[in-house]
């Protein structure tokens, strides 16, 4: 077995019981946040337990958004909330899957590496997954406290090795430089009238018969825990009532943070580690909640997609769009839409009353003619209009149709044979048959047009945004599309992209080829998003 080698951070370690879905990227966030309030650097990382190697293949409907990072990852959701609350930029470093554990591990063993050694679970499997925790906490200096979540539940088959692999990581980095936090859920049955702490117990058994103590319990619930229920968790699981954090359900997410303040999460985490803060100025977060809870007014912004029945499917669009309103001082609703029931004769009564219209990324042709209705009537009735990736091919597509003339222009990507494929597959693309990975993917540069709303927007020439796509603008069309008034006002550096487009006299109708929403952060809107808001705000 490998031993992990001498690092200087130290470790939380982060697992989940009960059920899923109980929010461990959000009590990751929130103490993280705690954290870098009070002067320490914190870096995280999410292992996900599942098979694929990243979840860029994955459908939204089973996963949610697929996040990508500057360096071009294809990563969990879970970064986007580190991101977003922490204000850093993750990397491929910050999400390890299964898939990639034993990747590594089959490559390594395909390599003859492992000198005539049987490859296994342990210790292979758990030394790579330690390897790559190590290898996160290395990537940054002075990075003081690592993150891990363990992605799964509790209990599962395919979590074991990630929980073995922590709590060998534990001894060896030593007790006092990790810290394991559990979250649960405490049901409530009301037909017996009374908070459930059982379940709880049984999780905390799971992982003691494994070899984890957890050291502090993050408890959801619905109303909060008495004092008796606090104590006998305390007791059944070994922890002290203060250990027992009582995370009840909250207004908004942008509250958890000053709540787990409340009960000294950090100052608890801080003590066990033996670490002290460096300073402490929490008035950002009080802030922000201030702001929230201050807003005045309502702005309704219509999302126009595919996947709209499950909203963590377009979890950074969403919230991308709540923090520009957190700027403008306005509440921002969405309305979700299914494009596919989109039609021209349904558009006004379906986008009645909106003060704009948003249409994000996606993938495949079901649904696109009730988008390209959807940017359509947005154009003619001067209604606030934002096509984001899919959704900007959507917007080129609509107005070569409609205002170029050419008829029936489409993307390559939903028919194989068209006179006016305005939207084409990417030249470097052609050839490329694996799924995995092998999009455009990532931060790249892109130089803005003088004058337009794009550069009105970022106030600088050159921007660095992350995309993720197959399909671009076919540069044939370009100077039709020209003609026809759109104003191609972003470009990659070499010209050879459209990444960002327009059109005038219009409130705000506004395209771009990437993924801005992957850079709103909690208290530093994307301006982009601003910008719409705002058109949509005076619209409305
Ligand atoms: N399907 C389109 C492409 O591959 C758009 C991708 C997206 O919206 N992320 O180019």
């Amino acid at each position: 077995m490998a031993r992990t080698p001498r690092l200087s951070s130290k470790f939380v370690f982060i697992t989940g019981g009960v059920v899923s879905s109980l929010g461990k990227g959000v009590t990751i966030a929130s103490l993280g946040i705690l954290l870098k309030l009070r002067g320490l650097k914190v870096n995280v990382i999410k292992l996900d337990p599942y098979l694929n190697v990243d979840p860029g293949t994955m459908s939204p409907y089973q996963h949610g958004e697929v996040y990508v990072t500057d360096d071009g990852a294809e990563t969990d959701l879970d970064l986007g909330h580190y991101e977003r609350f922490l204000d850093i930029s993750t990397s491929r470093l910050s999400n390890a899957t299964t898939g990639q554990i034993y990747d590594a591990v089959i490559r390594r063993e395909r390599a003859g590496d492992y000198l005539g050694a049987t490859v296994q679970v342990i210790p292979h499997i758990t030394d790579e997954i330690k390897r790559r925790i190590s290898e996160l906490a290395r990537a940054e200096k002075n990075t003081d406290i690592v993150l891990v979540e363990v992605g799964g539940t509790v209990g599962d088959i395919e979590s074991l090795p990630f929980l073995e692999a922590i709590r060998q990581f534990a001894l060896d980095v030593g007790r006092r430089n990790s810290v394991f936090v559990h979250l649960t859920l405490l049901p409530w049955v009301g037909k017996a009238g009374e908070l459930k702490t059982k379940p709880t117990q049984h999780s905390v058994m799971r992982l003691r018969e494994i070899g984890i103590q957890p050291d502090i319990l993050v408890c959801r619930n619905d109303q909060g825990i008495p004092k008796d229920a606090r104590a006998k968790i305390g007791l059944f699981c070994n922890v002290r009532p203060e250990d027992v954090i009582d995370a009840r359900d909250m207004d908004s997410v942008y509250e958890v943070p000053l709540e787990y303040e409340r009960q000294r999460l950090a100052d608890n985490v801080l003590d066990k580690l033996g670490l002290k803060a460096r300073s402490k100025d929490l008035e950002p977060l009080e802030r922000l909640v201030e702001t929230i809870r201050g807003l005045k007014g309502e702005v309704e912004v219509a999302v126009c997609g595919k996947y709209v029945r499950l909203a963590d499917a377009y979890k950074s669009i969403s919230e991308a769009l709540y923090h520009a309103g957190f700027e403008l001082g306005r509440k921002v609703r969405i309305r979700w839409v299914d494009s596919e029931k989109v039609t021209a004769e349904n558009a006004a009564e379906t986008f009645a009353g909106v003060g704009g219209i948003l249409i994000p990324g996606g993938f495949g042709e079901r649904g696109i003619e009730g988008k390209i209705q959807a940017a359509r009537h947005a154009r003619e009735q001067g209604i606030p209009f934002f096509g984001i990736c899919l959704g900007m091919q959507v917007l080129v597509i609509e107005y070569a149709r409609h205002v170029c003339g050419l008829k029936n222009a489409n993307s390559s990507e939903f028919s194989a044979r068209l006179r006016h494929p305005v939207v084409d597959l990417m030249q470097d693309q052609r050839g490329v048959k694996v799924k995995g990975a092998t999009m455009r993917l990532g931060a790249w540069p892109c130089v803005l047009k003088t004058g337009s709303r794009a550069h009105k927007a970022y106030r600088k020439e050159v921007i660095q945004e992350r995309h993720r796509h197959r399909y671009e603008v076919n540069n044939r069309y370009r100077d039709a599309l020209a003609a026809g008034g759109l104003i191609l006002s972003g470009l990659s550096p070499d010209e050879h992209l459209v990444e960002m487009v327009e059109v005038g006299g219009h409130p705000w109708y506004v395209g771009c080829q990437f993924h801005p929403e992957l850079k709103s952060r909690v208290m530093r809107p994307h301006p982009l998003f601003r910008d719409f808001v705002r058109a949509c705000m005076r619209q409305a």
